[in-house]
């Protein structure tokens, strides 16, 4: 196969180079062989066919037949904000405060937070927008200033805007700070809160957000906020459901549990039946609804998502091109099928399989009225065209991942991802197509969508089995 843009474009051409060589790469350790000569052969024109549409999609967001959908980058401070401006997205669907002050001990002043805050929303001072989370400390996100000590079960503890209950002016000089940077950069800002859990919380974070002229939002990540969502769009002006949240709360799981990664799943139905609730109750509104958990990223879920009335998909900038790409060859008739048959499914796979089934058929009757494509000339050898291949995982839908020797993991569809702390050595995909790995020093990690976590344990081999 052609180079794929890894870190080292030198690489990338002596890797295509051997590829039209015909030579095997020297250092390759696993590979993966088909019996089949023509099916190994179509795989690989799929696989090209694919990676061009994504290449070649450069937004803005919208399914097949026109309907708009904003396609958001999750950042975490002016760097990656920078680096997600140059994605074909629409802004910014989620910044995550708190992770600009993991490594603060005391609270930065309000100006030096409207500077934090100002380099991001100048990255999208064109005419696109961005929504700022306020702070979401305490839990799996600690922050020396702001998190209380000592709780004994922080995940239900006081985190996000619970911060706030007891000490009001943090938040207020947040508001202050976020109020500040979109002044002074002129960006359109939304400003959104963690962990909100009753409409109360919701109306008096709203009067405080409006105070200083800014659109205010709730995420909803707790099932109370999915059940009342209807009432809290009576008081602020969009949604955003943070699924990784909410699937640990309506499954009671533990999100940073390894043994309990069959719970925390997006397609179980309990957390599809929660999101259909709160995208219906935004349609009724009139006020946009969106998902900025790890279920945005997901091009198959994204576009069930969007068929039960979900207006944005916000995602790590890695995840922009296969979902914005995926989107774009569905209608709304299909999304809406698509969000029907996951809905009525009984567990995540069944649910996968039904979304993949309705959109396999609407491609397959898109394939019988399109010309075939010229088949290219066959090849004995496709290679990976980043740096040498260390380990090799075949995750959901048979896509493969490769974790090259320069330490970063690639997906076949041409996505990196950054690398993981302390140097992978093993990887492994599981059924939901997260990819999980083990280290030089024995740490396990898991992507999230967004970054690596670190997982309880240690382990010096990882795989996955069935169920
Ligand atoms: C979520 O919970 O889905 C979310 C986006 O917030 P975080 O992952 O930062 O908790
Ligand atoms: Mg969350």
């Amino acid at each position: 196969m052609e180079a794929q843009a890894g870190n080292s474009r030198s690489r990338s051409a002596s890797a295509a180079r051997r590829a039209s060589s015909g030579d095997i790469p020297a250092r390759i350790k696993h590979l993966i062989l088909f019996s089949d000569a023509a099916d190994a052969e179509e795989r690989v024109r799929v696989d090209r066919e694919t990676r061009a549409a994504l290449a070649s999609w450069t937004g803005p967001g919208s399914t097949a037949d026109g309907t708009p959908v904003k396609i958001l980058a999750n950042v975490a401070d002016g760097d990656s904000a920078r680096l997600a401006a140059d994605a074909p997205v629409d802004g910014v669907g989620l910044f995550r405060t708190e992770l600009c002050f993991l490594n603060r001990k005391e609270e930065p002043s309000v100006e030096e937070q409207a500077e934090i805050y100002g380099q991001v929303l100048a990255a999208f001072g064109d005419s696109r927008y961005v929504v700022v989370r306020t702070l979401d400390a305490g839990s799996d996100k600690p922050v020396a200033f702001a998190t209380l000590q000592g709780e004994e079960n922080p995940a239900l503890g006081v985190r996000g805007l619970r911060l706030s209950f007891g000490n009001p002016a943090l938040l207020d000089r947040q508001l202050d700070a976020i109020a500040a940077a979109a002044n002074q950069t002129g960006t359109e800002t939304w400003v959104m809160a963690p962990m909100v859990a009753t409409v109360a919380e919701a109306t008096q974070f709203a009067e405080q957000v409006h105070s200083r002229g800014l659109k205010a939002g709730v995420m909803v990540e707790v099932p109370s906020a999915a059940l009342l969502a209807h009432r809290m769009l009576e008081v602020v002006d969009f949604l955003s459901i943070g699924t990784n949240d909410l699937t640990q709360y309506t499954m009671a799981a533990d999100r940073m549990a390894a043994d309990l990664a069959h719970l925390t799943d997006p397609w179980q139905p309990a957390v599809l039946q929660l999101i259909a609730i709160t995208a219906e109750a935004g349609k009724r509104a009139g006020k946009p609804v969106g998902v900025c958990g790890e279920a945005a990223a997901d091009p198959l879920l994204a576009c069930a998502l969007v068929g039960m009335g979900i207006t944005s998909l916000s995602m790590a900038a890695a995840a922009v091109r296969p979902v914005g790409a995926r989107l774009a060859t569905v209608g709304m008739d299909a999304c809406e099928e698509a969000a029907e048959a996951a809905l009525a499914a009984s567990d995540p796979m069944a649910a996968r399989a039904a979304v993949l089934r309705v959109l396999d058929a609407v491609q397959e009757d898109d394939v019988v009225r399109r010309t075939p494509p010229p088949r290219p000339t066959p090849s004995p050898w496709t290679a990976f065209a980043g740096p040498h291949a260390k380990d090799v995982a075949v995750g959901a839908n048979g896509v493969l991942w490769i974790l090259a020797t320069d330490g970063n993991i690639y997906r076949w569809d041409g996505t990196q991802f950054q690398q993981v702390p302390g140097g992978a050595k093993r990887i492994a995909v599981d059924p939901n197509g997260r990819a999980w790995v083990v280290n030089d020093g024995g740490e396990i990690y898991r992507w999230d969508g967004s970054t690596w976590q670190l997982m309880p344990g240690r382990a010096l081999d990882i795989g996955i089995g069935a169920n």
